[in-house]
């Protein structure tokens, strides 16, 4: 199994030619920190050394309470005694509901059990193609309906054997908790959560930032730039995690309707929404969806949760719908624009 760190790492990149150490050095900070498997680069424009060390903190913070496989964490204390009172997994799951409902279950943090029974998030040596009989068994407890919030907003409940896991929207999370902690004290900041990237405000420069959205295929390319402020942009692919048996490869993003590795002709979708939780949770329903359903789910949420992809689709074909993207011209693809 290939490791989520170090793939996500490069499965984006930031062109940040111009808003560091040339105009505004003295402005511009940085630090590294490995949380949630991966390593996550900040930089923040404006603020002071408390802003990055703060920062961090949230980060490790979210780190030990989301780990589904950490004893202790709230989200193992949910899904072994069935409830918890943790304000992160009830804003989670408020967030995680209204986004299983939009997406008609592609995207449900109930996927857990299945999870398990395939060894994902778990011992790699645990990990193997389940039996059908297990897997039927295991996706009776998925489904929106086996979770609950208290009224005063903090406890979370769990129909146990049902559980969660929010491995597919805590970067997203993360970087909407950043983003708040930030708020009035910096000017800028580029937030790269192992390549998944959220971008505050402009460039020093006044310029929207530039974000490289690296060729799943080769990690030496680009597919091309995107040019855009105030954005997040997270990918999903399914190349990130997986493991193989007698020659065939399984991958982590699970389809909630069979149980199975989503098998819908997606190699990567990147999402690029205002919301981190929408475009985190959205790359991975995009891989599950497959093309057609995307462009569905893009449509009907055009008011409410207003999103762009770029997906690159078995073949290497790639679709995109975002006017501020730049394809890379000398790519082996055929660019079809959808919108
Ligand atoms: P991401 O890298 O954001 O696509 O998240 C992938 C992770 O989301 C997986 O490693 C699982 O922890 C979790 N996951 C897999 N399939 C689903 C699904 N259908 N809905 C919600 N979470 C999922
Ligand atoms: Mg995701």
């Amino acid at each position: 199994m290939k490791k989520y760190a170090f793939v996500l790492i490069s499965a984006l990149c930031l062109l940040l030619a111009g808003c560091g150490a040339r105009s505004d050095a003295s402005a511009a900070r940085s630090r590294t920190v490995f949380a949630m498997d991966t390593v996550m680069n900040l930089t923040v424009y404006g603020g002071n050394e408390d802003t990055l060390r703060v920062a961090e903190e949230e980060l490790h913070r979210l780190d030990d309470a989301l780990a589904r496989t950490r004893e202790g964490s709230d989200v193992y204390t949910l899904n072994h005694s069935g409830s918890v009172r943790s304000i992160d997994a009830a804003r989670l799951f408020a967030r995680a509901d209204e986004i299983a409902a939009a997406t008609d279950g592609a995207f449900d943090v109930t996927i857990a059990p299945v999870l398990a029974l395939w060894g994902f998030g778990e011992n790699a040596d645990g990990q193997h193609v389940p039996d059908a009989g297990a897997i039927a068994e295991a996706l009776r407890y998925v489904g929106r309906e086996h979770v609950s919030r208290g009224s005063d907003g903090v406890e979370v409940r769990l129909d146990l054997p049902a559980q969660v896991d929010f491995g597919g929207i805590a970067k997203g999370y993360a970087a909407m908790q950043l983003s708040n902690i930030f708020s009035s004290t910096i000017t800028g900041a580029v937030l790269d959560l192992g390549g998944d990237v959220c971008v505050i405000g402009k460039k020093p420069d006044g310029a929207d930032w530039r974000i490289a959205v690296k060729d799943p295929a080769d990690g030496e390319r680009f597919l091309g730039v995107l040019e855009a402020s105030d954005i997040c942009v997270m990918t999903s692919g399914v190349y990130e995690r997986y493991f193989e048996e007698n020659g065939v490869r399984y991958h982590h993003i699970i389809d909630p309707r069979t149980g199975w590795p989503a098998d819908n002709g997606i190699v990567s979708a990147t999402v690029i929404c205002r919301d981190g939780i929408w475009a985190d949770a959205l790359a991975t329903a995009l891989c599950v969806l497959g093309a057609e359903s995307a462009e569905t789910l893009r449509q009907s949420l055009a008011e409410t949760m207003p999103f762009d992809y770029i997906l690159v689709t078995d073949g290497n074909a790639v679709r995109y719908t975002c006017a501020g993207f730049t394809p890379e011209k000398t790519g082996p693809y055929s660019y079809e624009q959808v919108s």
